[in-house]
Order: structure tokens, then sequence, then C-alpha cells
């Protein structure tokens, strides 16, 4: 790998009151530590896109994202840091976020489509007119997904497996982590090869298709989803909020309220269902993304 200078995700026990009662045993693995500005589950679900602009010779990258998008955020940081331009089609108009700040500090050239026009990104045409002004670059689909993406993920349990040792563990029963295409998901189903379940923390409403995408992926076995939406993607409500802080407060692992915070809350509900039995030893993914939460938190 030509991007192995990145740091590795820490694996750390996770100290919550609720894990203690239920006598289940949780270690995170923080992809929020990799690096200030590279990281979380967008950096694995990069790299084979990386790989890919480096053999084809492409002189940058571009993809599109809204405009609190960790996606577009970590493609701007892979791109300065390893020597690609970038370019971003975002959704809606022109609008000034912490995010957006951050693109245009990276050299990330931005396009702003609106709405119908960032509507029309799965049209077949959508492409034409951005491969003849940026000739030859990779083009990324929304949120860095498929295939391409959920192999990058398959490092993620590398990095937990050379860890668990030093946890004083000799395995573990479970993963758990937020799911919004269920890409990342699926990269740790395809890596695990049925060994251990994955569960999933669905962070979006039943019509945006997750089963469907992790099925057409990984197809049916070999994980499990709960719905943990709690009204829209990034709808934020007052016990998600109060939730975050408290766990802020008690383990220091600082969490935003889109995926990561969404995710921990509904583990603790399935934990404090009897959903895992005691001495369960389970890996939560820290799957990064709080650049985002500058806006709200
Ligand atoms: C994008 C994102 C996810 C969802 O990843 P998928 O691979 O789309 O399921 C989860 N957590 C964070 C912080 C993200 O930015």
């Amino acid at each position: 790998m030509i991007f192995d200078e990145l740091a590795q995700a820490p694996l750390q026990p996770l100290h919550l009151p609720w894990l203690e009662t239920a006598g289940v045993a949780c270690a995170v693995l923080r992809l929020d530590l990799i690096d200030p500005l590279l990281s979380g589950n967008k950096w694995f679900k990069l790299q084979h896109h990386l790989l890919a602009a480096r053999r084809q010779g492409a002189a940058g990258l571009i993809s599109l994202g809204g405009n609190h998008s960790n996606h577009l955020h970590a493609l701007a940081a892979a791109g300065k840091r390893f020597g690609f331009a970038t370019a971003g089609l975002l959704r809606g108009h022109e609008q000034d976020t912490p995010t957006v700040r951050d693109l245009k500090a990276m050299g990330m050239q931005l396009h702003w489509l609106g709405f119908a026009g960032y509507r029309a990104r799965h049209a077949v045409d959508f492409w034409a007119p951005w491969q003849a002004r940026y000739p030859g670059w990779h083009c990324i689909a929304e949120g860095g997904g498929g295939l391409e993406g959920a192999r990058g993920c398959a490092a993620i349990i590398e990095q937990c497996r050379a860890q668990l040792a030093a946890l004083g563990w000799e395995d573990y029963h479970a993963w758990w982590l937020a799911a919004g295409t269920g890409t990342t998901l699926a990269g740790l189903v395809l890596a695990e090869a049925g060994a251990h379940p994955v569960h999933g923390a669905v962070a979006v409403p039943a019509d945006h298709g997750v089963e469907q995408n992790v099925t057409a992926l990984v197809g049916a076995h070999g994980y499990h989803l709960h719905d943990a939406a709690r009204g829209g993607f990034a709808h934020i409500d007052s016990e998600l909020l109060a939730f975050i802080e408290q766990t802020e407060r008690q383990c220091g692992v600082p969490l935003e309220a889109v995926y990561t915070g969404k995710a921990l809350l509904a583990l603790r509900d399935q934990v404090q269902a009897g959903r895992f039995a005691r001495g369960s030893r389970l890996v939560f993914v820290h799957t990064g993304g709080l650049q985002g939460r500058r806006g709200y938190l």
C-alpha cells in the first residue's frame, strides 16, 4: 500500500455503566483517531479508489455529497495528503458551513449542483460533462460505496485483531457499527466470512434501501440490521444529545449525532433488552464523522 504512513486506529476498552450492569464487555475501535483530517470509515472506503486513481495515472478525483459530507471531507484531505487534485459536486446552493470551509482550504474545487441537479446523479449521462471538464479524473459515486468501498473496509478487521491480545481478549463475539449505505458493514461481513456476526445500527429510514444494498454486496447472511434512525437521517432529538453528552462525560469518547451517537444508543437499548448474554465481548466501531458535528454540538 502507498498509504501506510497513516496511524492505526486504537482499540480501547469502553467502560459504561449500562455495559457493566449487563455483564457485557465492549471495546471501541477509534477510527476517529487515525488522523486529524483523514479519519473515520470514509478513509477506508476511499483506499481502493485512491489506488485505482494512482494506477490510472489520474490527475485528480471527483465525487459528490452534501455540505456536511464526511466523504467529501476525507476525499479532500486524502487528495491534499497524497498529491491528487480533487473536485466536489455539492447538493443544493452555495452555503458556508465548517465542512465547506475545510473543503476549500484543502484545495477542493467546488461545484454547487442545486437540488434538481443533484437528484440527477444516478442518470446514465450524469458524469459525461464532468469527465469532459476534468479529463482522466477518477469519478467516485456518492459516499464512496460499492464493492470498491467495501473491500477497503476489510482492513478495519485486521486493525482490531492486531490489538486484541493487548486488551486481554482472545476473541470477540460480534461487531456493532453505524450504517448509512451499509457499505462499511458489508466490508466487515466480507472479511469475517461468517466468523463473527456484524450488527448494523441503521441511521437512515427504511426506504433508503440499506438492506438491498448490503444484500447486493454480500448476500443475506452474516449480519443483522437494527433501526436506529430515530425519526430520520440527521434528525436529532434531545434524548440523543443527552446520551452523547453523558457518554463523553462517562468515558471520554466523543460521538456525533448523525451516526455514531445513534449507533451507541441503539446498542445500549439492545444490551438493556438482554440481546447479548453476560460475558459477551463486542467491538463497537467508532466510524468517525466528528468534523460534521461542528454545526450543532
Ligand atoms: C458515512 C458514515 C457512516 C455510514 O457508512 P456506510 O458505509 O455508508 O454505511 C457511519 N458513520 C459515519 C461517521 C459516517 O460518516
